[in-house]
């Protein structure tokens, strides 16, 4: 998620994001960006501290609070380093000074996402599949496997959580927007897609829970 009120800055991250792989959700005041925080679980959310009707600092000290734990990177305004420093004690993860290069946002954030999924390296193997993060390719025993971005996000996000049934829905929710039009089946179709390109053992269906890759 993207929580800034500046329009332009709002958008040239969000193209930043999206070019990097990611789905970006935006909030342009703090009530927004609180709710949406409380309610949807984000990989990361860059969080501006100066927002209408609540303050950036106070929309991380509410989620902290309620024990949200998703990694936060702040973007202050040149010169409040006290307002950085309450963020860092507050629970931030990392920050920016504004101006700053949206490349620089979005390397930083994926490193905090590399971070939390628990595996801090670039690439991720499982089996005979192995993706590079930060070219965003995926490859089968060395040969690269030509994948759109949305059944990237999918095997990107199973091979993060080896041994872990993933649902549909929890899969969904990480491949989607809140404004993207999604129909129910779609993660089946991608699931069966990635199957036909990665080879059908490479991701397993555990019958009424989900899917599950095998750190094998
Ligand atoms: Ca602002």
């Amino acid at each position: 998620m993207i929580v800034e009120d500046e329009a332009g800055l709002a958008e040239r991250l969000a193209e930043a994001v999206v070019a990097a792989g990611f789905v970006a959700d935006r909030a342009s005041d703090g009530v927004e960006a609180l709710y949406l925080g409380q309610t949807i679980d984000y990989d990361a959310v860059i969080l501006d501290l100066g927002l209408p009707k609540i303050s950036g600092l106070e929309v991380l000290r509410q989620w902290r609070a309620e024990r949200r734990q998703m990694p936060v990177v702040i973007l202050s305004a040149r010169g409040t380093w006290s307002e950085r420093v309450e963020g860092l004690n507050l629970g931030a993860d990392d920050y920016m000074a504004k101006p700053f290069h949206a490349a620089e946002v979005v390397a930083r954030l994926r490193a905090l996402i590399r971070r939390s999924s628990g595996n801090p390296a670039t690439k991720l193997q499982q089996g005979r599949v192995s993706i590079d993060l930060v070219a965003n390719v995926a490859s089968v025993e060395g040969t690269d496997v030509d994948l759109t971005a949305q059944e990237l996000k999918v095997l990107v996000y199973l091979m993060q959580r080896p041994g872990r049934v993933i649902s549909q829905a929890d899969l969904a929710e990480h491949v989607y927007g809140m404004s993207d039009m999604r129909e129910s089946n779609t993660i089946e179709v991608f699931i069966a897609r990635l199957r036909a390109k990665l080879g059908r053992e490479a991701i397993r269906t555990v019958r009424g829970l989900g899917y599950r890759m095998d750190g094998l």
